[in-house]
């Protein structure tokens, strides 16, 4: 059963065998925050590279928190809301701050999966 590379990257799955899991707890787990295991529980894959390897996804994380502020201005302009300039500046503030650590989990999920593919039999093989 394959799985989209959407849900994958979303749901921080690993990009390998988009099963097993990506980071060692919940990206809200704030005395944990983000921290990507060292091997895929599923298919073993070592999800590192090289030392520092997700340092890289910081400038995904700047691409995705743009699309999250447009995101928000999109939405102030569908609802028809009136902040003026100031107001509009707050909400996405707010936004940015309420979904930083998601943010930052699905960079470093979007990043691995630039360097790892997807192989939908890598269980089967392990099996
Ligand atoms: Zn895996």
């Amino acid at each position: 059963m394959g799985k989209s590379i959407i849900y994958s990257i979303l749901f921080l799955k690993c990009p390998q065998c988009r099963e097993g899991e990506f980071l060692e707890a919940h990206p809200y787990k704030l005395s944990n925050m983000n921290k990507v295991k060292k091997n895929c529980p599923k298919c073993q894959l070592k999800y590192s590279i090289e030392p520092s390897f997700y340092t890289g996804s910081m400038y995904v994380s700047y691409g995705v928190g743009i699309a999250v502020a447009v995101a928000v201005y999109v939405l102030t302009l569908i609802f028809g809301l009136d902040f003026g300039p100031t107001g509009i500046l707050t909400s996405i503030v707010i936004a940015l701050i309420i979904t930083m650590p998601y943010i930052g989990a699905v960079s470093k999920s979007i990043w691995a999966h630039f360097f790892f593919k997807y192989d939908p039999n890598i269980l089967k093989k392990a099996a």
